[in-house]
């Protein structure tokens, strides 16, 4: 008889997104006159820059070349870009990595999925709170956790996230082995500092704990003491692996092209005390269970590094942290109190008045025709709190920003 893994059967079924989507249809269907504007996207909305398209062009002429046609590429990613990731995003910040220590990939999302199935399923994992619901999903199917019971899942170890600690995450109280930090973070934009992210990296020494360091949002920061990637911290290439994309920095959700970092100094014990090192692993599980990415779309990526390339997506980001602050002006107006939106396009508010925060998105979709997203779907420590996104459009922005300002509460 074929058993169901049945770990995926802890997974709470109803989905946030598919919740809301279904509000939103209704609210049109009952008022089919109102334009409804969307701040609850994780999707960015701006074009491809010009010269990544003029790249992904003149990669394909050269697939339908039989001199210049490529089949399957190397295993990590084509040298052209992981030389590109690293002069200018490591040597350039100072860090001495080598290129045999970056993975090109097809996403963050599915790096940060899979990286967990390198340790044993007697790790225990932390994670903040509120959080990215990946990291915790990808642990659940792995067994590494029991059954799902008011708003947690019993066996991980949950960082609070509050207000009293400007959303960063205090160091774990208890035993913790792989503990994933986001920052600049979705969904609460807050940013961890040189200082904080010193402390995560002394911990994990301390403790022979890895981190899973996700800087999806790294192209967003704007202040001088956050760091752009974990290894400025001295020390955190024994204890930490960093995932990167081209999703948000470049326009690339529809496109696909990510990489990560598994430094070769990061070196994790068998049952015997042995060593073993997780990049020569991660090739391993990478060779056996993925393919590469498109030779055109890491022609593409590369081309986010040219002069004109930088200058384009830089041009974009910008545009969205134009869009944050439009946003963080309006809630002030409306006299309400909101977060980030400064190192990242997220904006975390507090709903006002004791209002839930499912009851904080009703109210902003029948008064502002405006969508969010509710702060609880991420944990249990956003209740009370509630997320938009400043990927829309400068002129959709604007106008949501208008009726959000004229709201009352
Ligand atoms: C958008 C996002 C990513 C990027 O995922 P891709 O698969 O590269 O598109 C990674 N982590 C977080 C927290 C994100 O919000």
């Amino acid at each position: 008889m074929t058993l169901l893994n049945q770990n995926y059967l802890k997974l709470p079924g109803s989905y946030l997104f598919s919740e809301i989507a279904k509000k939103v249809a209704a609210f049109k269907a009952a008022h089919p006159d109102k334009s409804v504007i969307s701040l609850g996207i994780g999707d960015v909305s701006a074009p491809l820059a010009p010269a990544v398209v003029e790249a992904l062009q003149k990669a394909s002429l050269e697939m339908g070349s039989a001199d210049t046609f490529r089949g399957y590429g190397p295993e990590q990613g084509y040298a052209f870009l992981r030389e590109a990731i690293l002069q200018n995003d490591y040597t350039a910040r100072g860090i001495n990595l080598s290129a045999d220590e970056i993975f090109v990939s097809d996403g963050a999302k599915s790096d940060v999925a899979n990286f967990q199935e390198l340790f044993s399923p007697s790790c225990v994992v932390a994670v903040q709170n509120p959080v990215y619901p990946v990291y915790v999903d990808t642990n659940v199917m792995a067994g590494r956790t029991g059954p799902f019971a008011n708003g947690a899942f019993a066996g991980l170890v949950y960082l609070p996230c509050t207000q009293q600690n400007a959303f960063t995450p205090d160091l774990p109280h208890t035993r913790a082995d792989l503990v994933y930090l986001c920052s600049p973070n979705n969904p609460t934009g807050a940013a961890l500092t040189r200082e904080q992210l010193t402390r995560w990296v002394n911990w994990a020494k301390a403790n022979h704990a890895v981190i899973l360091f996700d800087s999806a949002y790294e192209a967003f920061i704007s202040q001088p003491d956050v760091p752009h990637s974990i290894y400025e911290i001295p020390g955190a290439q024994e204890v930490a692996v960093e995932f990167r994309s081209f999703s948000k920095t470049a326009g690339f959700t529809g496109t696909r092209c990510a990489y990560t970092v598994v430094p070769k100094a990061l070196q994790v014990q068998d049952d015997a005390g042995q060593n073993y090192s997780l990049n020569a692993l991660w090739l391993r599980r990478q060779t056996t269970k993925f393919n590469g990415v498109p030779y055109i779309v890491q022609r593409a990526a590369e081309a986010v590094y040219s002069p004109a390339g930088k200058a384009q997506t830089r041009q974009a980001v910008q545009t969205y942290m134009q869009n944050a602050q439009v946003i963080l002006s309006a809630l002030q107006n409306a006299g309400l109190t909101a977060y980030g939106g400064v190192n990242a396009p997220y904006i975390w508010l507090k709903t006002p008045n004791g209002l839930d925060s499912w009851a904080f998105f009703d109210k902003l979709l029948s008064e502002a025709c405006v969508v969010g997203t509710p702060g609880v779907g991420f944990g249990a420590c956003g209740e009370g709190f509630f997320r938009l996104t400043a990927f829309n459009t400068p002129q959709l922005t604007q106008q949501a920003a208008g009726r959000i300002a004229a709201l009352t509460f």
